[in-house]
């Protein structure tokens, strides 16, 4: 589920596929011209000024709208603050397109004994962050493993391990949250974002998605143009958003793709595949910092 660093591009951009990395498989990308984003009312209660991350992730929309607006096909538009804490797609569910901060961790709060942890739903059960600890984030899509159309994207932030701030300046010392950069919560989103809208990480020097963020990084907070190209190429303005292997005359393909579209009557044929992406850290495993 993490996207480290095997055979990672190094191109301007990469799309997201059906199977992460593997460019024989359907590209990922929504068709609905316009998509709604929620924000969990429960927001980061540590962040200071209070209520700033609703602002902070408010931006990081907006940057990608901004370009959407310019050449491209897709309206990216905030709902109202819900009360949903559920990640993932459900069959006939409501299936908000959300952005939550899990506040404590499932290690601290979902017994060993639990069969959650068999099933990865300990986060949902329990509120509670169920990713690696080191993980800043993870955009969560759901999308049909045959058309490569995506349905519902989600994604989580890591209040446990990370101090997000809103602030700019220079890198907070321990404990300091205010006028400072720990984990900036726009440069954390605008990269999530570009998991959310298709995209994969990429290697590219000061892409948006370079798969590490140091903490009092905020350079992510501006998209590059590697991704920029991505939004005017993949959905096109005026144009239907584009797929990246073309439909073929195979009966059997036609018949699958019918069958992505009964999803919402949940057949038992159709099963969305579920993709997590990650912002890691410098110190994961690279061991940059200590
Ligand atoms: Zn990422």
């Amino acid at each position: 589920m993490l996207a480290l660093s095997l055979g990672q591009s190094s191109a301007p951009y990469v799309r997201s596929r059906v199977e992460a990395g593997d460019t024989t498989t359907q590209c990922l990308f929504w068709t609905a011209p316009k998509l709604s984003w929620y924000q969990s009312t429960v927001g980061n209660p540590d962040t200071k000024p209070a209520g700033s991350e609703f602002d902070a992730v408010r931006r990081s929309f907006q940057g990608w709208q901004t370009i959407f607006a310019g050449c491209g096909n897709l309206s990216l538009e905030e709902g109202g603050r819900v009360d949903d804490r559920s990640v993932g797609y459900e069959v006939g569910g409501q299936n908000r397109n959300l952005v939550l901060f899990r506040l404590r961790s499932c290690a601290d709060v979902a017994p060993s004994s639990d069969p959650c942890w068999g099933d990865d739903s300990c986060g949902n059960a329990y509120d509670c962050w169920s990713n690696d600890a080191q993980t800043i984030a993870v955009t969560l899509t759901t999308y049909d493993q045959k058309s490569g159309i995506i349905y519902d994207s989600d994604i989580e932030l890591n209040s446990p391990s990370f101090t997000f701030t809103t602030s700019d300046g220079a890198l907070c010392p321990p404990r300091v949250n205010l006028n400072c950069v720990s984990t900036d919560v726009q440069n954390t989103m605008t990269h999530e974002i570009g998991h959310f809208v298709g995209l994969d990480h990429t290697n590219f020097t000061g892409s948006t998605m370079n798969p590490r963020a140091p903490p009092g990084e905020t350079t992510k907070r501006s998209i590059d143009s590697g991704s920029h190209a991505f939004v005017c190429e993949s959905y096109p303005k005026g144009q239907a958003s584009q797929s990246c292997i073309q439909p073929t005359a195979d009966p059997n393909l036609g018949r699958k793709a019918q069958v992505a579209g009964c999803a919402s009557t949940g057949a038992e044929a159709w099963l969305p595949a579920l993709a997590g992406w990650a912002l890691l850290l410098v110190r994961r495993r690279k061991g940059a910092r200590a």
